[in-house]
């Protein structure tokens, strides 16, 4: 009878448990697994003004870029150790085609770089990717840069060359921009996982290589980092017809486009590099910088449209709300929302409007 009552007592004790965890599992783990934010070295090395990391920690943001000084600096690899103790996930988002495929090449093996429509090969963009010599040149490179630039979380960014036009050659001629993007990422992927097996490298959809790849198909570990740079802030992307000044794409165009991406990327480990609160852009890049005007209901709007798509990482520029930014317009309200709704968004939350 004792024995009886000791097992029901256990397995009632096992139920709770279990019961407990299960509750905690699904109703207070955020929908949202990365929750980024990308920043310029200025931003974050003044933190008795602006202390990035205490806001991280206080509204759950949990993974930290920082762009624009020497990644070899003592100041910069101290920095990079202090968010690594504190718990934070510290990754380097940043072009990266000028560093694999060096432009001094280009005396000696112009045939590594892209060519013109004009039948002329040019230094100032991307490499040809049907050059298995340039491919290779790439290879070898991806090693050094990448223990340079490790990530903690195994995820390597080695975009290509920012507003680089693409490869007219014979070759590449039936290639899109995302299809040879794509080329060299599938070669620098199997490169990464030569020392990191668990190395990830993100396809970034962004400018000329916003629509999905028509031909190529990413090999293992490529992951879509869809960053819509041309769109509005003021409006949703959820509303179809809106549409930047003198931009070509509506949202509706970078929705289909994001679906395209989807058929071709898996969403499981898809990326959204978001421009919300990136001061530096609203600026057009020119100090000083313009107080941002902050809509917390496009954003969470958004937010609801990614995760309707089942993307589960995001993270976000916010360069150039700083020192001076702190000291000129004080309220920074707009970060902890950003913070806040990521980490308090769940699945199939209803759309706020
Ligand atoms: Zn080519």
């Amino acid at each position: 009878m004792y024995s009886d009552f000791a097992r029901l007592f256990f397995a009632l004790s096992v139920f709770l448990l279990v019961s407990c965890g299960t509750g905690r599992n699904t109703d207070d783990t955020p929908f949202f697994e990365m929750r980024g934010v990308v920043l310029a070295w200025d931003d974050v090395k003044n933190p008795e003004v602006i202390d990035w990391l205490d806001i991280m920690h206080k509204n759950g943001l949990n993974t930290i870029s920082v762009f624009g000084k020497d990644y070899k600096s003592v100041e910069y690899l101290k920095f990079k150790q202090q968010c690594i103790d504190e718990g934070f996930d510290f990754e380097y988002e940043e072009h990266a085609m000028s560093w694999l495929l060096p432009r001094d090449l280009f005396k000696s093996h112009p045939e590594y770089f892209r060519m013109d429509e004009n039948g002329v090969r040019q230094p100032d963009g991307n490499g040809c990717p049907s050059s298995e010599d340039g491919l290779k040149v790439i290879m070898d490179n991806v090693r050094e840069f990448a223990e340079s630039h490790a990530p903690t979380n195994h995820r390597y960014y080695t975009w290509l060359y920012d507003g680089g036009d693409i490869c007219h050659c014979d070759k590449c001629k039936k290639y899109n921009a995302a299809d040879q993007g794509l080329i060299f990422e599938n070669h620098i992927i199997k490169a990464l996982r030569e020392f990191d097996p668990e190395a990830m490298l993100a396809h970034l959809a962004y400018s000329n290589t916003t629509p999905a790849p028509s031909i190529v198909k990413p090999e293992e570990g490529i992951f879509l980092e869809f960053a819509p740079f041309f769109r509005r802030w003021d409006k949703p992307l959820s509303d179809r017809e809106a549409i930047r000044d003198g931009e070509y794409w509506t949202h509706g165009d970078y929705l289909d486009m994001l679906e395209d991406n989807l058929a071709v990327f898996p969403a499981e480990t898809a990326q959204v590099l978001e421009y919300w609160l990136d001061v530096s852009q609203r600026s057009g890049w020119k100090k000083p910088q313009v107080q941002l005007e902050w809509h917390n209901d496009v954003f969470l709007d958004d937010l609801k449209t990614y995760a309707d798509y089942g993307i589960k990482n995001i993270t976000c520029y916010a360069a150039w709300i700083d020192e001076y930014y702190v000291k000129t317009y004080g309220d920074i309200s707009c970060v902890e929302d950003y913070a806040v709704g990521l980490r308090d968004y769940r699945s199939g939350q209803s759309r706020q409007k």
